[in-house]
C-alpha cells in the first residue's frame, strides 16, 4: 500500500480563496477585519512565525497590526497594550507570539486578551469551552488537523485515535476536539511506557512530539491515517516531522508530508478565526449576540 498524501498546502490555498470572498462581504458592510500580533523581543524563530502570519493576512485582505515590544518591556506594559487592543473596535483578533521572556507570566497575558478576540484559542475560557464542545476559537494547529482529516472523507466517530504529545497548544486540545467527534482517544507523552503498544492500535495517529524519527513503520497499523505535526530542523538544514515519512508511507492509507502538511494549515486557521471574530462582531452590533455569549463566562465559578 502507498498512502495518499493529505496536502495541507493545497487545502490552505482553497480555504484562502474563500477567505478573500468573506473579507469582501465584510468590507461591503463597513467592517475591515483586523488582526493584531504582539511580538516581545526579537527571537529569530518568532520573527519568522510573525512574518508568516502577517503575510497570510495580506494574502487574504485582512488588516494586520504588528506591535513590537522591547525584550525588557514590563508585564504591566504588555497588559496595557492588550487592554488598548481589546478596546479597539477595528481589531478583531489579538495574538501574543510565544514564548515570552521569563519575567512575563504567560498565563496573565493570555487571560488579559478579550475572549471575543482570542483567535489563538489560548484563553482559559476557550480552553474550557473545548471540554464542553462549545469553543468559538479552536486552537489553530489542532483545528487545521481536524480539517485535514475531513478531506479524507473518513468519519472519526468510533475510530481509535492516538495522539502522541500532550502539550497545551497541540496534543491536549487535539484529543478533546476528536473526543467531541466521538473518537476513542488516547493521549501519549514522554512518560508513556511502550509507545508502540498504543500507536499500533491507532486508526488515526497524530504525532506532535518534536522528535524526528520517533514513529517508525513497526509502530503504525496497516491502513492508518497518519498526521505529522512535528517540525524539526536537522543539522543538515532539512525540515522533517516526527514520522519516518518514506517508510511509513508504504503502510499508511493517508499521510501528511512535512513540510506542506499541517504547517500551512495552522496559519490558515488563524485567519479563519479572525474572520469569524469579525463576522461575530458585525452580527453582535445588530443582534446583541455577544451579550448572550457572555453569559456563561460571567456565571462560571
Ligand atoms: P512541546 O514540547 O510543548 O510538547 C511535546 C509533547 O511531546 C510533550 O507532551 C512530551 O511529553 C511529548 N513527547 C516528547 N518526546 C516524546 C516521546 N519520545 N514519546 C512520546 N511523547 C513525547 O511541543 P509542541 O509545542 O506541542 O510541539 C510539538 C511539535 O509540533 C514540535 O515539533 C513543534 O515544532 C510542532 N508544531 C508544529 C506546528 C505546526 O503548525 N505544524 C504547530 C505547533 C507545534
Amino acid at each position: 500500500m502507498t498512502a495518499q498524501i493529505i496536502d495541507g498546502k493545497a487545502l490552505s490555498r482553497r480555504l484562502r480563496v474563500g477567505f478573500r470572498e468573506r473579507v469582501e462581504r465584510l468590507k461591503e458592510r463597513g467592517v475591515a477585519p483586523g488582526l493584531a500580533v504582539i511580538l516581545v523581543g526579537d527571537n529569530p524563530a518568532s520573527r519568522v512565525y510573525v512574518g508568516n502570519k502577517i503575510k497570510a493576512c495580506e494574502e487574504c485582505g485582512v488588516r494586520s497590526l504588528h506591535v513590537g515590544l522591547a525584550v525588557d518591556v514590563s508585564e504591566a506594559e504588555v497588559l496595557a497594550t492588550i487592554q488598548r487592543l481589546n478596546d479597539d473596535g477595528s481589531i478583531h483578533g489579538i495574538l501574543v507570539q510565544l514564548p515570552l521572556p521569563p519575567h512575563i507570566q504567560i498565563a496573565r497575558v493570555l487571560e488579559a486578551i478579550s475572549v471575543h478576540k482570542d483567535v489563538d484559542g489560548f484563553h482559559l475560557y476557550n480552553v474550557g469551552a473545548l471540554v464542553t464542545g462549545t469553543s468559538i476559537f479552536p486552537p489553530c494547529t489542532p483545528y487545521g488537523v481536524q480539517l485535514l482529516l475531513d478531506t479524507t472523507g473518513i468519519d472519526v466517530a468510533g475510530k481509535n485515535v492516538v495522539v502522541v504529545g500532550a502539550s497545551n497548544i497541540v496534543g491536549k486540545p487535539m484529543g478533546l476536539m476528536l473526543l467531541q467527534r466521538e473518537a476513542t482517544v488516547t493521549i501519549c507523552h514522554a512518560r508513556t511506557r511502550d509507545l508502540a503498544q498504543h500507536t499500533i492500535l491507532a486508526d488515526i495517529l497524530i504525532v506532535a512530539a518534536g522528535k524526528p524519527g520517533l514513529i517508525v513503520p513497526q509502530m503504525v497499523k496497516e491502513g492508518a491515517i497518519v498526521i505529522d505535526v512535528g517540525i524539526n530542523r536537522l543539522p543538515d538544514g532539512r525540515i522533517v516531522g516526527d514520522v519516518c515519512f518514506d517508510e511509513v508511507k508504504k503502510k499508511a492509507a493517508w499521510i501528511t508530508p512535512v513540510p506542506g502538511g499541517v504547517g500551512p494549515m495552522t496559519v490558515t486557521m488563524l485567519i479563519e478565526n479572525t474572520l469569524r471574530s469579525a463576522e461575530r462582531a458585525f452580527k453582535a452590533a445588530d443582534e446583541d449576540e455577544f451579550q448572550e455569549w457572555e453569559a456563561p463566562i460571567v456565571k462560571s465559578p
